[in-house]
């Protein structure tokens, strides 16, 4: 067996609380909006939007 693909990491309630970069998990700021991110948190519920941000590393390019 291999172990090469992780599997999907879920985000933390920092990071779907948007205390956290989305991508990283870094807690420093200033975090820009990331969008939001759709999570299943109960098998067979809809999945939950959540507003997400990021840190300005993993800041989403902004094109306006
Ligand atoms: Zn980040």
């Amino acid at each position: 067996m291999s172990d090469a693909l992780a599997p999907p990491s879920s985000p933390t309630d920092a990071q779907l609380h948007g205390k956290a970069c989305i991508e990283c998990g870094s807690d420093g700021g200033p975090f820009v909006p990331a969008g939001h991110r759709h999570i299943e948190t109960c098998a067979g519920r809809a999945p939950l939007g959540w507003a997400v941000v990021a840190c300005p590393e993993h800041a989403p390019a902004v094109t306006e």
